[in-house]
């Protein structure tokens, strides 16, 4: 991975010379006039962690796996959000951990975590590092240095279940590692998020991850049937039924609690059989709102296909959902909407079905074309925004759901706050996720960045988070809190819902030594 950007170095994307003429001529961006750091230019913090300290989690987890020097520290500096990657490419390594830890089973976890909370050392459990909310920064005030702990480590397939259709997972496993083992048993669990080359099972969890494939699949957390958590306080091992009745499901405390309340070293997630078959295709419906409508049918009244986003008219224009696909802008591009089905036999009578219900709510079919080429390029867009980055232009994605009344009331109020902060941003939108009752808006905002970048985008963030609660929105449906929208989670869930995450991280960690500062304050 890219230490300040995005990614495979190897597949750098370059900026098409017409996109490089629309960023000039429509958004007025300029080439900045400082260079990026180099890697050796980046400012650490002096360690603070004595020797110690170091030699008791040495003595825990091995001399190997403790890692003090620079490409350790850098590399696990916050995470992957356009502010993380600014910060890395100004130089900025001042929230470096002071050592990184790869402890190689729950029983290390656990002497670790007794160990950090004896010393006072904050704890940043650390899986692909692909956060994009601030995730990975602890404060450090009030504590005598920080260590990411890093799972990679902790990356086996530990059992397969064919019977009941649940494996037993380690959370270090990143993606792609997780899918090809399983796919050795014909399974598989159909996440697909657009970070799916780096991010980890564990990651997934505790930020509540959801896929490109949910309609079909579900979020992350519906596919977690049980999972291990290694706290300052000892474990906790949750989930041992399908369903169950008996009282809260502490499971729920876990799922989303983003490394603040424990550490979590196992996973039990329910599978699906490997299709044996996919399609995707492309529809297009005249406006927004139209779409908008067909896939709210689809999503309460079925077929549900595996697959099924809607990008609005900029988005559908500006090429990111490729224009030349649907007859360019020439022919009135409308709205793209890309209808996936994944399965065995019965791919092709859910997709008969589905495609009678979007043409007969005004869809035009565009055929198997664009959904071919979505499938392709699914990964490519982050590549993309270093390029931006280093032309110029600030690129941001953020996203919210709310139920399918609200949601026009929510995509008008983003839109205007972004314009409001960033004067004549592009603002583009798709449905990325889609339910009986509501949906998910992903926004990505391109804008030319003024003197201090950083800044620019911080005040336009405050207020859109703003924004999205005041409309009634979530202020996340699947990147998470962090520290970036701990603020507006906490006017979501009011002051007594503050109070009831306090009173669970002080019973878990006392100390409060797990992610300081991410998830509450
Ligand atoms: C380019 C890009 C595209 C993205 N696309 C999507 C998308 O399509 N869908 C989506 O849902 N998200 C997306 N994300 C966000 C991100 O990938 C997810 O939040 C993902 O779940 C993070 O996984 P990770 O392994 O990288 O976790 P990390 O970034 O390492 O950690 C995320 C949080 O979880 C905590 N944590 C990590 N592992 C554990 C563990 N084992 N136990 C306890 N706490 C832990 C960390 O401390 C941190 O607070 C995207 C991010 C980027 C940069």
């Amino acid at each position: 991975m890219l230490w300040s950007g995005w990614g495979d170095p190897a597949k750098a994307a370059a900026l098409p010379a017409p996109i490089r003429g629309l960023l000039r001529d429509l958004l007025g961006v300029r080439e900045p006039e400082t260079p990026a750091a180099s890697f050796g230019e980046v400012r650490l913090p002096v360690a603070a962690l004595s020797p110690l300290v170091l030699s008791e989690l040495a003595g825990i987890v091995g001399a190997d796996h403790v890692r003090t020097d620079d490409d350790a520290r850098i590399r696990h500096t916050r995470g992957k959000s356009t502010p993380d990657l600014m910060r890395m490419r100004a130089g900025d390594g001042s929230d470096a951990p002071d050592a990184v830890v790869l402890p190689g089973s729950h029983g290390e976890v656990l002497e670790l975590l007794r160990a950090c909370a004896a010393h006072r050392v904050a704890v940043v459990p650390f899986g692909g590092g692909t956060s994009v909310v601030g995730g990975l920064v602890a404060a450090r005030q009030g504590f005598a240095g920080v260590v990411a702990l890093d799972l990679a480590r902790l990356n086996r397939l530990v059992s397969v279940d064919a019977e009941s259709m649940v494996v037993e997972i380690e959370p270090g496993l990143r993606a792609p590692q997780a899918e090809r083992l399983l796919a050795g048993h014909g399974l598989t669990l159909g996440h697909f998020p657009q970070s799916f080359e780096y991010a980890t099972l564990g990651g997934f969890a505790a930020a509540r991850s959801s896929g490109q494939a949910s309609a079909g699949y579900g979020r992350f957390d519906d596919m977690v049937v049980g999972l291990t958590v290694a706290t300052p306080r000892g474990t906790l091992d949750l989930g041992r039924a399908p369903k169950s009745a008996a009282g809260p499901d502490l499971r729920q405390v876990i799922l989303g609690s983003e490394g603040a309340f424990g550490v979590i070293t196992s996973l039990r997630l329910r599978v699906r059989r490997a299709p044996a078959e996919r399609i995707y295709e492309g529809w297009r419906f005249a406006s927004f709102a139209e779409g908008s409508a067909a896939l709210r049918r689809l999503a309460q009244d079925g077929p549900l296909p595996t697959v099924l986003r809607l990008s609005d008219e900029t988005e559908t224009m500006i090429g990111l959902a490729r224009p030349e696909e649907i007859g360019g802008p020439a022919a009135g591009a409308g709205c793209l909407v890309i209808a996936g089905y994944e399965g065995s036999s019965e791919v092709a009578g859910l997709r008969e079905r589905a495609a009678a219900v979007l043409a007969g709510l005004g869809g035009v079919p565009l055929g198997p074309g664009p959904g071919e080429s979505w499938a392709h390029g699914r990964y490519s867009a982050p590549y993309l925004r270093d390029s931006l980055l280093a032309e110029g232009a600030t690129v941001e994605t953020l996203e919210t759901a709310g139920f399918w009344s609200n949601l026009p009331r929510l995509y008008d109020a983003v839109r205007l706050s972004l314009h409001a902060s960033l004067g004549s941003p592009l603002v583009m939108c798709h449905v990325s996720h889609v339910y009986g009752t509501g949906a998910s808006l992903y926004f990505t905002v391109v804008t030319a960045q003024s003197g201090d970048p950083l800044a620019q985008w911080e005040g336009a963030k405050r207020s859109v988070n703003e924004a999205i609660v005041a409309a009634g929105g979530t202020i996340s449906h699947h990147h998470g809190v962090g520290r970036d929208h701990r603020e507006a989670y906490a006017a979501e869930i009011g002051d007594l819902g503050v109070e009831i995450l306090r009173g669970i991280k002080g019973r878990l960690d006392p100390e409060g030594i797990l992610n300081p500062g991410v998830l509450i304050a």
